[in-house]
């Protein structure tokens, strides 16, 4: 199935943001985007630093199993990294790999072999997966919403507790799978759900992702919830990122001024990226309402 496909929503244009850590090019098989239109896009906006994070799956019935090979897509982006650093635009090589405890051995395997500046680890669904839209409808029957959520999150705690990852993606995506037979709005009623994951990722010390793509489908909130990086903020949580997930020119850093805002609200005063061999702080935008959108200021 698709997964992370934008709704064709128009965004609002934000300029000055440090990071966007988030994107798919055209290496990925549910995008069409050459990485020069997004450093280009950088370059207009402002956004001093982006990574490039092409699916990578490991189930061959998943749609990015073997559909780039990393030597190309190592080859594609450092060579545009190389390109574009004079127009003051830094590219990063990273991945957004699909986990399952399915497939754990093989996830370890591939990183041991292959060296990327930053890898997700994201939860999608998987082939055998009750969310699947042909079976999701059957799945809800008659399970408690902790029964219903359950499978997800049991493949995040074992994501973050894998220690594989720089960073747990798109967390609790699952609102979308649900959608629109569980809400958003009954999801928010029950926030000790995520608790567990958060402890984990917290625990584990991999970031959480704040991924504006959500803001994109029914439900409209960043992936996770304000009201859940406010809680990671309070049960100790330190490591975040942000990312826009785009998979179109349209996406690009896609309302992702409201990432930031979450963050910053939260109280978190940097996120944290890894460049290759280091881990760095790089700091949240005290207010991101000064940025302009489409040259106003907003
Ligand atoms: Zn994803
Ligand atoms: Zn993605």
């Amino acid at each position: 199935m698709t997964r992370d496909f934008p709704s064709g929503t128009e965004p609002q244009p934000v300029h000055g943001l440090p990071l966007d850590a988030h994107l798919h090019t055209e290496q990925s098989p549910d995008s069409a985007v050459p990485i020069d239109v997004y450093a280009a896009l950088a370059v207009e906006r402002g956004i001093p630093e982006i990574a490039i994070t092409d699916h990578v799956d490991f189930d061959p019935r998943d749609p990015a199993y073997a559909y780039s090979r990393f030597d190309d897509r190592e080859r594609v982006v450092r060579g545009a990294a190389e390109r574009w650093a004079k127009q003051g635009v830094v590219i990063r090589f990273g991945a957004e790999l699909t986990f399952n405890r399915r497939w754990e051995a093989d996830v370890r395997d591939h990183l041991k072999h292959h060296h990327y500046d930053y890898v997700i680890g994201s939860v999608h669904d998987w082939p055998e997966s009750p969310y699947w839209p042909s079976r999701v409808r059957d799945w809800i029957k008659g399970r408690s919403l902790d029964e219903v959520v359950a499978p997800y999150y049991a493949e995040i705690i074992a994501a973050a507790r894998s220690g594989l990852f720089d960073t747990i993606g798109h967390l609790d995506v699952v609102k979308r799978y649900l959608h629109p037979l569980i809400t958003a709005a009954d999801l928010a009623e029950r926030p000790d759900l995520q608790e567990p994951a958060l402890r984990a990722i917290i625990e584990s010390g991999v970031a959480l992702e704040v991924n504006s793509s959500g803001l994109r489908y029914p439900g409209a909130e960043t992936y996770p919830s304000a009201a859940v990086v406010a809680r990671f903020r309070e049960l100790g949580g330190e490591r975040v990122v942000v990312g826009s997930d785009a998979h179109s020119r349209g996406s690009f850093a896609a309302r992702l001024d409201e990432s930031y805002r979450h963050l910053a609200a939260a109280g978190f005063e940097a996120l944290s990226f890894r460049r290759g061999a280091e881990r760095v702080r790089i700091q949240v935008p005290r207010d991101t309402s000064n940025s302009t959108v489409d040259g106003l200021r907003t």
